[in-house]
């Protein structure tokens, strides 16, 4: 599925004026533009989960959300899958796991990824294992928890995206499932962070300078 996976693309130009939504005051002059709002995210969550469902069907399926930035869409498609599960009348169960990936200073990566947390190693073996990341920018993060979850002997992989960044990649992997192709901006909300800030944001927007300076670490 290499770069044909289709998706919602966000033009380069579009930004919204925040002041015409509601953002947290305290973040008010932190933040540049908005680009996704919170409606558009949950209904393309909605459609994301119908088309997961198509291709998994009724068998066995382990969610594996990577930490932390993608908890908020995690816990949405989470919903929603179980929602079309029950709908569909799955006889299989759906379950799911938690991975830590660290490798953002500031907004720069720093090319060295850390998985932490992956506690139950013996509950991936022959299983199939639907990654779900917040964003993907090098690929280095997707990279480095594919190959190890395949080294635990996964049966099937499948991966799932909120944002998928429009740079080169340094490492291509299959982005199966992409909610939205977004440009190359450093952005924040709806559960991705600065320096552990705006994960409290509803919507997805893009910094400003001075937010940048106030909460670099
Ligand atoms: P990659 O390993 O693909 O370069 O980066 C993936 C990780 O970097 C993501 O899981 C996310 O934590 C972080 N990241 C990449 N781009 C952004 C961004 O624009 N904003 C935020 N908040 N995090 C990002």
């Amino acid at each position: 599925s290499l770069g044909k996976t289709r998706c919602v693309y966000i033009p380069d130009d579009l930004e919204y004026d925040t002041s015409l939504f509601l953002v947290p005051s305290c973040y008010k002059d932190d933040l540049k533009s908005l680009i996704i709002c919170e409606g558009l995210i949950k209904d393309r969550i909605r459609k994301l989960a119908r088309e997961i469902h198509e291709s998994v069907g009724d068998q066995p399926l382990v969610m594996l959300c990577v930490l932390k930035g993608s908890y908020r869409f995690f816990t949405a498609l989470v919903d929603e899958l179980t929602i079309t599960r029950a709908d569909l009348t799955c006889s299989t169960p759906l379950t799911v796991d938690f991975v830590r990936a660290m490798s953002y200073e500031d907004t720069e990566t720093t090319g060295k990824v850390q998985l932490v947390g992956l506690s139950n190693l013996e509950e991936v073996r022959g299983q199939n294992i639907l990654v779900v990341d917040d964003i993907i920018d090098s690929g280095l993060t997707l990279s480095r928890i594919i190959h190890t979850i395949k080294e635990l002997g996964a049966a099937k992989i499948w991966t799932c995206l909120m944002l998928s960044k429009r740079v080169k990649r340094r490492i291509e992997n299959q982005e199966d499932f992409v909610a939205f192709n977004i440009p190359d901006k450093f952005i924040v909300g709806y559960g991705l962070d600065y320096n552990q800030k705006f994960r409290d944001l509803n919507h997805i927007c893009v910094m400003s300078p001075t937010g940048i300076a106030k909460y670099k670490s």
